[in-house]
């Protein structure tokens, strides 16, 4: 018993979840889970197909995205999700997907507009979606500045990430994030399904307007107001 143990087995149990979800082709995809109080995260490995997966091949990596303890390299997408933690101090798990209605917003490069209750009661906003990342950033160190496009969009619209747990990268798809790494796939599945939702809605009318502020104003209060009473 190692103890890596239970962030191991938590990043993996959650892995596990996104290609039963539907979230995730091949090896795409990953979900990590940190230890606040030891200061690391544990990720899944690059490039190794989810069946071969288990928890001791989950690779334990600090808050810099230095390798602390595992044979086998992290995800490609550590640095982006080391960021985050070091930053964002209330989050301990984090799910990166290239979900296909997610993700086609995210090329668009546009918003995902809150259309209805269901998107209402998980972001009383639209899911905001960075602008695509700029050549210098692209060109430094990719994934880590991922992680700083993410945290400026926030910065730049005013968002809390305690608030908004769910991020459009432009040109790139979707992160989650949340308290747990359980509660962050289950955001990488509600995204998706809002998503789809709106895509569908806009397809079906062009003119169909966002929800009402006095909707978006009582699912808000549901969730969070002193009568909170939401949590089907
Ligand atoms: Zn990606």
């Amino acid at each position: 018993m190692s103890k890596y143990t239970d962030i191991r087995e938590a990043a993996y149990q959650a892995n596990m979840r996104l290609p039963r979800l539907g979230l995730v082709l091949f090896t795409f995809g990953n979900v990590s889970a940190a230890d606040r109080d030891l200061g690391v995260f544990a990720i899944k490995p690059s490039g190794v197909p989810y069946e071969e997966l288990t928890p001791d091949s989950m690779v334990i990596v600090d808050f810099d995205g230095k390798t602390v303890k595992g044979k086998l390299r992290p995800s490609s997408d550590t640095l982006t999700h080391a960021v985050l933690y070091k930053h964002w101090e209330k989050i301990g798990g984090i799910v990166h997907t290239h979900s296909t209605y997610a993700t086609a917003w995210a090329q668009a490069q546009r918003d995902i507009p809150i259309f209805g209750t269901t998107h209402a009661d998980h972001n009383t906003v639209d899911v905001p979606c960075a602008p695509p990342m700029n050549d210098d950033m692209i060109q430094g160190d990719y994934e880590y500045q991922t992680g700083f496009q993410i945290m400026n969009a926030f910065r730049d619209r005013g968002l809390s990430y305690e608030e908004v747990e769910m991020v459009l990268v432009g040109n790139h798809a979707p992160f989650t994030w949340g308290k747990t790494p359980d509660k962050a796939v289950y955001n990488s599945a509600v995204l998706e399904s809002i998503a789809q939702m709106a895509y569908l809605t806009e397809q079906i009318s062009s003119v169909a307007p966002r929800l009402k502020d006095s909707l978006i104003k009582k699912h808000y209060e549901r969730k969070h107001g002193p009568n909170s009473y939401y949590g089907q």
